[in-house]
């Protein structure tokens, strides 16, 4: 199979970030607010997070809107603020024991945030930025790669190669959904794969996990989806989180409370025990 041949190798592979690993018994939680907004909210998020059992912090400080009209992320401002920005996430990840994840938009933002973060993201945007992916794997820092929302798994993994072949093996699949079909509303804003995951576990032995907030975009679809993704078999989560949705300043409707956090993290371990 073409998609495999870079990674040479079979069997589980369990992936470290920071002090946390993917691809063992237990499912790891990935939790945080959709951007870094300021260093007040991400710290105080951060640690609502790590108390209801997330290992993880993400926050976004380049973010891949739509509209050029959308707030872009601080990262976006210039080098002084997405540097600023980077600090407050390190910092909050260092500050309650959690290691953390951003996403990178494009290759000119490798080198700056490679130095602040223990895991880079490529966003579902980025799926087939083969320059950008060679750029992110040559940092020897494990990759979050997401599913583009219009790829094949065969696609996903095709591409999860150019990490790989750079001799970056410590790739995370992450599936967040893929675009909905038909005339008419589907009422989530992407459709969530399922069946990707057990395919995906059969066809390589990466660790993949769900992120049921971008798939949805729906914050009372979160926990059915979350259970759903571990039932699945899924390595983890990733799960947007605001205690003032309200005030955010991009995916509101999907960021869940962090009580909710906790109440969906206690039911899906209890769920990965009997599954
Ligand atoms: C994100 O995780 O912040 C994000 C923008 O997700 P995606 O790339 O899947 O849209
Ligand atoms: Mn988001």
């Amino acid at each position: 199979r073409e998609y495999s041949s870079a990674y040479g190798e079979t069997g589980t592979r369990f992936v470290r970030v920071g002090q946390i690993e993917f691809g063992g018994d237990e499912p790891v939680f990935i939790a945080g607010p959709c951007a870094v907004e300021n260093r007040d909210d991400l710290f105080r998020i951060a640690e609502k997070c790590q108390a209801a059992g997330a290992q993880v912090l993400r926050g976004g400080v380049f973010k891949p809107r739509s509209s050029v009209h959308s707030f872009q992320g601080l990262g976006s401002a210039g080098t002084e603020e997405a540097i600023e920005a980077l600090t407050w996430l390190r910092d909050a990840g260092r500050e309650f024991g959690m290691p953390v994840v951003t996403e990178v938009r494009g290759e000119a933002q490798v080198d700056l945030v490679s130095q602040y973060v223990d895991m880079i993201q490529i966003g579902a945007r980025n799926m087939y930025d083969q320059d950008l992916l060679q750029t992110a794997a040559r940092k020897n820092l494990p990759v979050m790669f997401k599913r583009h929302f219009g790829a094949s798994i065969e696609e996903f993994l095709c591409f999860s190669e150019y990490i790989a072949a750079e001799g970056n093996k410590d790739i995370i699949l992450c599936e967040r959904g893929i675009v909905p079909m038909g005339k008419g509303k589907n009422f989530t804003r992407y459709m969530l794969d399922l069946a990707a995951v057990p395919v995906i576990q059969k066809e390589t032995y990466l660790p993949i996990i769900v992120d049921p907030s971008h798939a949805t975009g729906r914050r009372d679809l979160i926990r059915s989806m979350s259970l759903a993704s571990i039932a699945a078999g899924a390595a983890g989560l990733m799960i947007e989180v605001h205690d003032h949705p309200e005030d955010a300043r991009c995916d509101a409707a999907q960021m869940i409370h962090p009580s909710e956090l906790k109440e969906i993290i206690a039911s899906a371990r209890q769920l990965r025990r009997i599954a």
